[in-house]
């Protein structure tokens, strides 16, 4: 470990005083304190903000939810309305990481986490992401986990969060708290692809403080779920996965909601997929051939071929799942 300062914000004004002048929000700190414990990152000054009033989970006037930043992924994956509301909420979190990780971990750290490249996380490797200019070893290394969607010369590293993808599905809008006041962000231009600047991945300023995440409302009866595939049952990031909402009446696919992640550079939404399914009775004909489309774009890498096929099959698997065998 190296020297840095620490300190506890007392309110939300407090916190992002010390954020202006350049300290960095540490909240559960299940990933940041690792990352500093390799020498990833070294921010000089933290800011505590585990104090802050961002606990609650509301429902909207609308009929949508938001959850707090500070809500943990156990009590956010609990909370009755999401589990009502939003199930493919909390069976993405519930497939994440482990029990005390979710008792500690928050969402607002959970969608800023840091990809999980071996590359990235080993400070002896080159990465554009982590130094940028340096290169990318990925590209010719082993690349199995890697991604197939959003990559660019610069960075082939997937986003590693579950719930993430969840969000993307559900078209959530991230809320901002920041120097300049309030504002919110399509989930979608949250997490920004890495282009020439992998080392920029949120579309966040200096200081800004994420206080919720709010999913909109969606026409009701909305089934939805998430799959996970990975080398291991438990305690593992996705190879692949699909989170899926699907609104149907008088027994048509009226909104159809799909995203996918371990893929993407960012959690990747599936606009051909979903598509393919608005206006369509629901089979399994249809599913199979709504996702066909799940790699378009794909680029696969020397040892992540596989992930395209997989992906296909992820997405028609979770769209079966959710909307039934016929
Ligand atoms: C062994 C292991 C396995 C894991 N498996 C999975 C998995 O399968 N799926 C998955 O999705 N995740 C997984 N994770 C990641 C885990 O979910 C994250 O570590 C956790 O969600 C981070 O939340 P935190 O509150 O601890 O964040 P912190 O470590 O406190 O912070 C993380 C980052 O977010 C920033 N930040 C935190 N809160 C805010 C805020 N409100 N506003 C602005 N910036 C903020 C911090 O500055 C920091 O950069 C795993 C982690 C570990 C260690």
């Amino acid at each position: 470990m190296y020297p840095f300062s620490f300190t506890k914000a007392s309110d939300t004004q407090d916190a992002l005083n010390a954020g202006r002048r350049g300290g960095r929000y540490i909240a559960g700190g299940t990933t940041l304190v690792d990352l500093m414990r390799e020498t990833v990152e070294r921010p000089e000054a933290l800011v505590d903000i585990s104090a802050l009033p961002l606990r609650e989970v509301t429902v909207t006037e609308r009929g949508g939810l938001r959850i707090g930043a500070l809500v943990t992924m156990a009590e956010t994956a609990a909370h009755p309305k999401v589990r009502t509301t939003f199930p493919v909420i909390s069976e993405a979190l519930e497939l994440s990481a482990s029990a005390q990780l979710r008792n500690m971990a928050t969402l607002g750290g959970n969608i800023m986490q840091r990809t999980r490249c071996t590359y990235f996380r080993d400070v002896t490797a080159a990465c554009n992401k982590r130094e940028p200019g340096s290169g990318c070893a990925a590209r010719e290394g082993f690349n199995r986990s890697h991604a197939i969607l959003g990559t660019s010369d610069a960075c082939v590293a997937t986003h590693p969060s579950d719930v993430a993808v969840a969000f993307a599905a559900l078209e959530a809008r991230v809320h901002l708290l920041g120097p300049d006041g309030q504002r919110q962000v399509p989930f979608a231009d949250f997490l920004l692809r890495p282009g020439n600047t992998p080392q920029h991945e949120q579309a966040l300023n200096q200081g800004e403080l994420i206080t919720a995440v709010e999913i909109p409302a969606l026409p009701r009866p909305l089934k939805s779920g998430y799959l996970k595939v990975r080398d291991r049952q438990s305690y593992e990031f996705a190879l692949t996965s699909a989170a899926v909402a699907l609104h149907i009446r008088g027994g048509v696919i009226r909104e159809a909601k799909v995203a996918a992640g371990g893929v993407g550079t960012v959690p990747w939404k599936l606009p051909a997929v979903e598509e393919a399914l608005i206006g369509e009775r629901p089979s399994d004909r249809l599913w199979a051939e709504a996702a066909a489309h799940a790699g378009d774009g794909a680029r696969p890498l020397q040892h992540n071929r596989f992930k395209v096929e997989l992906l296909k099959r992820t997405v028609e698997r979770q769209l079966r799942i959710v909307g039934g065998t016929k």
